[in-house]
């Protein structure tokens, strides 16, 4: 499952190349024309897929439609929006939707790769053991982050995360009280090959704020150091 992809994309010539290019470099590829096929395809494989590779623009249900229905399905499944240069608010929407990137129409082989690549290798993180003498929880206040069962509670309550999401917070809860920048905070989660803009934290900060903060137009915990970063305080 490391390594299997989902791909819905209507264009049938853009589908072909991503196929192409995923399968040359030892990915296994499932391929949907249409927002219906790709569900049912994962419903009948029973989800096992590491990464899902949706279209936004597709005939049937849209692709952020085809995005919320596999969040909803799984936590643990990167999702990549193909978008075009023409949509960014979508692509925003796309994210809030619980995608984990995107990749903007037109793009090269080498950076598909390295992008599918990127998110398999978070994805198998996610679903590995945590090694002997790591520490099971990071506590911040009322906040615990469960390290094994990769989820975050607050006062007791589970909040349900994603991959991308959980990572951040693991990241700035081992460095809370200290600012850290986007860049670090990219690099650490999105690996050093990352080929998009730092622009892609700032919208998972967002949606993480509305999932933990009271007021997330006023965060108390996870807030912005201006000119600085990001950093979280209890
Ligand atoms: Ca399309």
């Amino acid at each position: 499952m490391a390594n299997r992809i989902l791909v819905c994309e209507d264009e049938a010539a853009i589908r072909e190349f991503v196929v192409i290019n995923l399968k040359k470099s030892g990915f296994e590829v499932r391929e949907a024309e249409t927002g219906e096929a790709a569900l049912r395809i994962f419903t009948e494989e029973e989800g096992r897929f590491a990464v899902a590779l949706l279209d936004l623009m597709l005939p049937g249900i849209d692709g952020l439609t085809v995005c919320k229905e596999l969040r909803r399905a799984s936590d643990t499944i990167g999702i990549i929006m193909l978008t075009a240069r023409t949509q960014e608010a979508d692509k925003i929407a796309g994210l809030s939707g619980g995608a984990d990137d995107y990749i903007t129409k037109p793009f090269s082989p080498s950076e598909l790769v390295a992008r599918v690549a990127s998110l398999c290798r978070r994805v198998s993180l996610a679903g590995g053991k945590s090694e002997q003498g790591e520490k099971d929880r990071l506590v911040q206040g009322e906040y615990t982050l469960d390290l094994r069962r990769r989820c975050l509670l607050k006062a007791g309550a589970a909040i349900e995360l994603t991959q991308v999401e959980f990572q951040i917070l693991e990241f700035l809860f081992s460095k809370a009280g200290a600012p850290v920048d986007r860049l670090s905070i990219l690099h650490h989660v999105w690996g050093d090959a990352y080929f998009g803009e730092e622009k892609i934290v700032d919208v998972n900060i967002r949606r993480l704020r509305m999932k933990i903060e009271e007021e997330p137009s006023e965060p108390r915990h996870l807030v912005t150091v201006w000119g600085r970063g990001y950093k979280w305080q209890s």
